[in-house]
Parts: C-alpha cells; structure tokens; sequence
C-alpha cells in the first residue's frame, strides 16, 4: 500500500494481506485471522500492527516513524469497508485492539473491546441498534471498565465492586435484569472511579483512545507476569507482540445474538464430535468468565440452526485446511455469524496421539507428519501410573504439575519428620510453603512433594524434576502452617500424618488415598494389550505411531540395566542391547564381606582369595544378563565408584570400636576396617581414586570382571545362546590408562575365549573433559566410545551434581544462566561441544569406531536430537525411557533440518 509505494516499512497489514505462515510478524492470532479471511470465512474486517513495529517500540520508547500514518491509512480503508467512521456520534465504527505473539501467553494485556466509544457516540450506537440503548450503555461501561483495568491499571475489582452494588440495589445477581438506565448509571460510577485513579477524565477523543490502547499493548510485553511465563516456558524474550484491531461484532445485542467458543475435537481425548460452550445475549470473555452459565454448543442448533450449521461447517473446513484440531471464538450478531479467532488447539497428551492417528486414517496428514506431531515428553506423561479417579475423588486443590507421577502418603511438614515415617516404612507427602536446600532429606525420603508457592522452576520443582520425584508446586489455595503441622484447604484442615494424593501430571491435590494404576501405554509395552485386537484409540495411535519411529530412526536404542529383570522389561521396551550395564550392585549386600576381605586383605594371597571368592558370582550376574539380552550387545563397565563406598561410614565405625571396646569385646577387624576407612578417605571422592584408576592400583580386580565377563560368555554359548560382551573402562583420561588395562584384558580374553567363538570388544567411557580431547589418541586403543554424559557435565561446569541442583540450581534458572539443568537436558554449546570433538576425532582415528551415549541424557528427548545430529550410533538409557528415546530417535530423523521440533 502506501506504505510501501514511499519505500518505508511496511509496520501494518490488512487481514487479507496475511497468512497462518506469518506468526513471527503478525503473532498468532493475526496471521490466523488473515488466514480465515483469505479462507473466505466470516472475519469481521480489520488490520494487524506487526511484532516489528512493537519491538521498534520498546527499544527506542516510542513509535517508529510511518507507523502512526500507516495505522491512520489502514483506519481509512477499514471506515470505508464499514461506511462509518471511528467512534462517529451518529453512527460510530467501533474497534477492538487485541494483543498476539506468537505463541499465546498469560499474562500479556487483555483485549479492549468497544473502542471508539464517548458520551456522544454511544447515542449514535443505540440508533444504530434500533434504538436499543441498553446495549449501547452496556458496551460503553465495557469499554471504560477494560481500558480503565488494562490500558490504565485501575484496579478491576473497582468496577467489578461497583457492578456488584447495582446488582444487589437492583436485588439480582443477573447482568442482564440490569437496565439502560442502571447501565448509564454503572458508567457514571465507572468514570469517576477511573477519575479517581488515573487524575485525568475517561479519554473522549476516539483515536486517542485506539493509540494508547496500541501503546499499552506493547508496554504489555514486558509486564512482570509475561516475562515470567516467558521464561519458565522458555520462549525467546525478543518476539514482541502484533497488535489487531478488529471492527467490532455485537454479541450483546438481545437474545438472538451470543458469543461462544469451541474446538473441532476433545482436547482432552482427541475424540470427534463437537466440544464447546455458547452464551447467548453476552460479548467476549463472557463466556469464559463464569458471570453467567453457558449452554453446551450443541443446544445453538435449537435457538439458531442456520448459524449452528454454518458453524460445524466452518469448524471442518479448518480442521482439513490447517490438518489439525483447532480451537476457535465466534459471535453471533443478530443470526449472523463471525469468526474471531482459530488457532491450532492444545491438548493433552493422549490427545496429541489420538488425534494424529485419526488424522493419518482420515488421509489428511501422513506418517511422518503424526509422528512430528507428538512428542517424547507427551509419551513419558502417558507412562506414568495415574489415579484411578471415580466420582468420589474431587480434587481439594490445583497447583502447577512441577514433576510427574501419582503420589499418596501421609502429610509431614518437616525434612526430619519425613526421614523418621520413611524409615518406618511409611509413604510420605512433604508439605511446605516452598522447599529449600534444608529440605532435601526430607525431599529425598518422600513418596512426592506438595508447596503452596512457587512455579515451574521454584526450588521444589527444580530438585523433584531432577530426582524423577512427584511434585505439585504453588498450590496456592493451601494455607501452610508449618509451626501446628496442618494445613487447611477450602474449610478441610489436614494435620501431620493425614493421606493426601497428588497427581504431578495435573497439578490437583486429593484428601485420602486415591488407589493408583499402571497406564494403559505401558501395559502394551509390556506385552499385555495387544494393538490389533483392542478397542482403544491412544493404544493403537500409540502403537502405530512408534512403530513409524522405529523405521524412520537411525540412532539405535539401549537400555541400562544391572540385572536379568530390568534388561528382561527393556527389552519388552524396544531396547536393542544393554549400553550400560553397573557391576557395582554386585559387590553389595551380602557380598559387602567379600569387598571387605579384598580391602583388608595383608598380602597377595589374602587379596587373590577374596577376588577368587567374587569371581564365580560375578559370572552368574553375568550370565544372567546375556541370557536375557540373548543376541543383543551388552556393555559391561568395570568397577566405577570408590571402593570405601561399600564400607560403612566412618562415625559408624568409629562408634562401633568405642562400644565394643567398652565391652571388652574382640575389635580387631572393626579396628582394621576403621584404619582403612580413615586412610581411604577422600576430599573429593568423585575425582579420587575411582574408575580405571582403582583397575590400576589393585592388582587382579579388572582381571578378575574381565574374567567373569569372558567366562560368562562362553558359557551362555555353549548353551546355545549368543553373547555379544562389550567391556568398557571407566574415567580414562589419557590413552595410556587404557593401553594398560586393554594389555591385561586382551590376555586374559584370548585364554578363556579359546575357540568358542566368542568376541569381546573393549571401548571406554568418554566422561573427563581431557578424554574428550585427546578422543584422536584414545580411540587407537578402545572399539568404541560410550559417552557418560552424568560425569562430563559435571566436569565440564565444575559442577558436584549432588550439592548443586540442591543448592542454587532454582537460583540460575531463576537468572535464565540456563534454561534448564544441563544434568536434564544436554548442553549443547558446552558439554556437547567436547561430544562433538571426541566423536569427529575419534572417528578419524579409527573409522567404524563405535559410538553410545549413557548418561540420563540418552532418553532426554532434546538430547536425542542432538545426538542424532552428532552421529552417534545408539543412546541407552534406563528402562523407562526407552520408548521415549525410540520416538524422539525417529522423530530427529524426519526433522529436516530448521524445522521446529517442539
Ligand atoms: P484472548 O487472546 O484473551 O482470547 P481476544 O483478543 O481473543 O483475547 O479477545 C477476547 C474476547 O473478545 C474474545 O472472546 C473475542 O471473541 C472477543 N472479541 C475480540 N474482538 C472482537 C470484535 N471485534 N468483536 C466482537 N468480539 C470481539
Ligand atoms: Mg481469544
Ligand atoms: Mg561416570
């Protein structure tokens, strides 16, 4: 238009200049209102102000030039469409100005609506209505109340009290038993309240009142609420907002007109068939505002069959045009019907699967679009176990669902008080205002974690996130006394010791035990539904969907497991081969005395009797596993942690010697155990004397699991099994570590081996930084290379896992120095850089080298994607995460590269 013919920038377009592609210019609802105009559809006309022109906004502080002659241009064009102009006394064109990013955010400044209303032109409304001056005062008290509340920041209750003294006055709680006279009055009292506030007079002036509408949209963007939601949803703080400005539609004009809202399918189970609610005589967020009940969208066939028609026929025409469910806003003036808003629909997530199936089997979008379409997150909430809720669960509360899971148990208010019941073998619910670092025993022993403050990344949901804890955070309708153990919830006082239930999935808060049960997605994991034969869409959906992931992926998929059970469920899983099997479980329990032995052990020969002692039992362990995982690789670590791990503490011991003592009793080995505990002691155990550093200061240990190991495996294939080992040293740094131990381990390999066939590969873990960069030297000595991405983050940062994610984690989130804990989701720019090193020079080195990942990370779905890019031949990850990390591994490989995967 002008705008462009003068060479300026273009800050404004008309509705039928846009399109549903242009989201980051004219945020969602502006690109989606083209759409529907270009569509055809009903849209009543209007005109969008880019997100450009607000980000020029908040960083010079005022509006860029041209955009004040560009707005007054597309005004123009917009008067003439509708034959009247803005706010006209006699017959007055009226606006609405609508904020709209390009994700949809709380917090970001409401919608006014009426604009272009004074004293004079609401007469001029009134004609326009026939003379109905009951809607034109009733549009003018909702034009002052909403640019009062949103434009001015007068506070709302204001109105809503002098609203509610009308009502009573009048003896009703009905707005519409209110007349024009009362609603004349009701403005009268608006003004002077807004009076009162702003010190100036309600603005008179119509485009006065459109410019700081515009204006106070764009000052919304950085309203304290919008940029907390930003930030906890980790959306990009630069987007700004477009702004639309609609002509307005009159749903309060009688009973013949109303206003709804609907989507094309349950967002809850994805199931077809029409989802919605109308209210008739009422404008905007009435419907969703609860001042009067709604009827459910299908009695609109009765009281306008002709609008409800065009509507259903509306609503299939998006849902095939945009492939998707769509929520959608309408208004019915006077029987004719308006579109005022669509949008792709949120839903759950057995929704998402749902609905991606129905949509494969309808034709409109094929495979590889469902599976982009759902997500590993979604799959996780689908395996958690949830309550088995009837009628008589009605949940007391609802906060934000912080970490996911169904957890019941008895309420406690302190760490300690959770300890002492969990040791008795209690479940407990630890309730606080919020959580803090004194809080993490109490938060380690409860069953789940429920606060009355904070959100998504207060300190409580930081910490149960990272020990896969429930938790519901800022339940805020709880009132937490912590000093008289209780809490009370809508009249309910609940005292310590008490049962509560909390669904971390959902955010509510039951009283009682609410009785819990597995997910259907995990019974067809399991084996136990069968796909082809039951009658449940999200099973099916689920199973289709996977099954597409499982072809598309190139990463493969393993798990860790320690024992013959969890490989055994793995694999019902998906997984593909064990990527990290601990040996350390089996040098506890009963086997602790053995460890002991070997550390106490004066010489050669005590020392070589205890490994002698170890060795059968470690073969069983193992021959356990490859049966299970017959056919399938199987990486085996040596011994990791530090061996005084499996000691008893030292306080413990030394209480022990001083009692023993007192009685007179024999304390030698006390004595001797309490000497080697205080020489073994460490500063810093998680950079001492662990790893291959343990295999290369104690003689015999690695011989000993490497035996175990080869052994094994030559006894499942005399069986007649196949065993694919794959041994793999810990915490190497240097390739000479590793030359060593591959010295030894080969020597004994060949010896046991003989000719039975069996080949053992040997690899080692990539976890020190100084690995990962001298990667070109290690992959000389090692087949292949697993990534233990736990102990690279916290190297790579400095950062003690167990102390920090307690201690001040909530405080970098908080600052946004990460978006989220880089122990959760791999951080790419740092800790995958050293990835990305070891993996290019390794391969260089020794091309065909074999390369895994193991760390928590491998069923992180951000992570997948990442590793993916990578190049990386298999993630494993614990048995749970498997399917998750299958359908992200799939759904990386169809994402072409830009394309957005969330
Ligand atoms: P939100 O983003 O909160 O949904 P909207 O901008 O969609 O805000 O507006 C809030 C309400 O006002 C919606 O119900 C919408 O239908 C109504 N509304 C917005 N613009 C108009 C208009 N031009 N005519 C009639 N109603 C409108
Ligand atoms: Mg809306
Ligand atoms: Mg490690």
């Amino acid at each position: 238009m002008e705008a462009q013919e003068s060479g300026e920038h273009k800050y404004v377009y008309d509705f039928a200049e846009g399109n549903k592609e242009l989201k980051d210019l004219l945020g969602g609802k502006g690109a989606n209102l083209a759409e529907m105009t270009n569509l055809g559809l009903p849209v009543p006309p209007g005109f969008t102000i880019t997100t450009e022109a607000c980000k020029a906004y908040l960083t010079t502080g005022r509006e860029p030039d041209g955009l004040a002659g560009q707005i007054e241009a597309h005004l123009e064009s917009l008067e003439r469409e509708m034959g009247r102009r803005l706010g006209e006394p006699d017959d007055p064109l009226l606006v609405s100005v609508r904020s709209g990013a390009k994700f949809s955010m709380p917090g970001m400044m409401e919608t006014v609506l009426n604009v272009g209303l004074n004293d004079r032109s609401v007469i001029g409304l009134s004609a326009q209505a026939g003379g109905n001056d009951r809607f034109a005062w009733d549009s003018y008290r909702r034009l002052i109340q909403m640019f009062g509340k949103t434009v001015c920041e007068v506070p709302g209750e204001e109105f809503e009290h002098a609203l509610d003294e009308i009502k009573s006055a009048k003896g009703t709680h009905n707005d519409l038993d209110l007349d024009a006279d009362d609603l004349r009055g009701l403005v009268d009292a608006y003004k002077k309240i807004f009076a009162k506030h702003t010190g100036r007079e309600f603005p008179q002036e119509p485009r006065e009142q459109l410019d700081l509408a515009i204006r106070a949209v764009f000052d919304s963007w950085n309203a304290e609420r919008a940029v907390l939601y930003r930030r906890q949803e980790r959306i990009p703080a630069d987007l700004g907002t477009a702004v639309n400005v609609v002509a307005m539609v009159f749903g309060n004009l009688g009973p013949d007109s109303g206003t709804g809202v609907a989507f094309t399918r349950d967002p809850g189970s994805g199931a077809q068939g029409i989802y919605g609610d109308y209210l008739a005589n009422a404008q905007g967020e009435d419907v969703v505002a609860g001042i009067r009940n709604t009827v459910p969208l299908q009695e609109l066939e009765q009281l306008d069959k002709t609008s409800y028609d065009q509507l259903l026929g509306i609503m299939a025409r998006l849902e095939e045009h945009y492939k998707d469910l769509c929520d959608i806003e309408f208004t019915i003036e006077r029987g004719k019907l308006w579109m005022l808003q669509t949008r792709v629909g949120k839903r759950t997530a057995a929704a998402a699967f749902v609905i991606a199936g129905q949509l494969v089997d309808e034709g409109l979008i094929d495979l590889d679009e469902a599976l982009h379409r759902v997500n590993g997150a979604q799959l996780a909430q689908l395996m958690f176990p949830r309550f088995q809720l009837d009628h008589e669960f009605e949940p007391v509360a609802k906060g934000i669902g912080a970490s996911p899971g169904a957890a019941s148990g008895k309420v406690v208010f302190t760490s300690a008080r959770a300890v002492e019941l969990a040791a008795e073998g209690e479940a407990v619910i630890l309730v606080r205002r919020e959580t803090n670092p004194d809080d993490l025993n109490g938060m380690i022993a409860a069953q789940g974690i429920l606060t009355s403050r904070g959100g998504k990344t207060s300190h409580a949901a930081v910490v149960a996130r990272g020990m896969g804890k429930t938790c519901v955070s800022g339940a805020d309708e709880l009132e937490v006394n912590v000093p008289a153990k209780k809490f009370t919830v809508g009249g309910h006082v609940v005292n310590e010791g008490d049962v509560v239930s909390i669904d971390g999935t959902t955010g509510k808060v039951y009283l009682g035990e609410v009785p819990v049960m597995p997910s259907e997605v995990v019974q067809y994991f399991e084996g136990e539904l069968d796909p082809e034969t039951i009658d449940d869409a999200l099973v099916r959906a689920v199973h289709r969907i996977m099954t597409h992931a499982d072809a598309a992926r190139r990463l493969r998929v393993r798990t860790n497991a320690d024992t013959g059970a969890d490989a055994a469920r793995a694999r019902r899983f998906g997984a593909e081969g064990i990527g990290l099997c601990r040996t350390e479980h089996m040098f506890l329990g009963d086997r602790r005395e053995l460890v002991e032995r070997l550390i106490l052990a004066s010489g050669e020969r005590e020392r070589e009797d205890a490994l002698a002692a170890l060795l059968p039992l470690q073969r069983a362990d193992f021959i356990e596993i490859f049966r299970e995982m017959d056919g399938l690789p199987v990486t085996v670590r040596l011994i990791d942690p530090p061996l005084h791990e499996f000691l008893p503490p030292l306080e413990q011991l030394a209480v022990n010697v001083a009692v023993a003592q007192e009685r007179g009793e024999d304390v030698a080995k006390e004595e001797a155990l309490l000497a080697a505990v205080r020489r073994m002691h460490e500063e810093n155990p998680m950079l001492g004397l662990r790893g291959v550093r343990l295999g290369l200061v104690i003689p015999g240990l690695f011989a000993m699991q490497v035996r175990a190991i080869a052994e094994a495996a030559v006894a499942v294939v005399r069986d007649g099994g196949t065993a694919c080992p794959e041994i793999m040293v810990p915490l190497v740094g240097a390739v000479q570590e590793l030359e060593t131990v591959r010295a030894e381990a080969e020597r004994i390999i060949a010896e046991v081996v003989g000719d039975s066939g069996v080949e053992v590969l040997i690899g080692t873990m990539i976890e020190v930084p100084r690995a990962a960069l001298t990667a070109g030297q290690i992959a000389e000595a090692a087949e292949f290379f697993s990534f233990g991405t736990n102990d690279l983050t916290q190297m790579g940062w400095g950062f003690s896992r167990d102390d920090v994610e307690g201690a001040f984690f909530w405080r970098y989130l908080e600052l946004g120095i990460f978006g989220i804990s880089p122990f959760e989701s791999i951080d790419t720019d740092g800790v995958g850089r050293l990835i990305r090193i070891a993996a290019e020079e390794g391969r260089a080195a020794r091309p065909g080298l074999k390369l895994g990942v193991c760390g928590e990370h491998g069923g992180d779905p951000d992570s997948v994607h990442f590793f993916h890019s990578v190049g990386l031949d298999y993630v494993s990850c614990s048995p749970f995460r498997v399917p998750v990390a299958r359908l992200e591994a799939g759904r990386a490989a169809i994402t072409t590269a830009g394309s957005d995967s969330r």
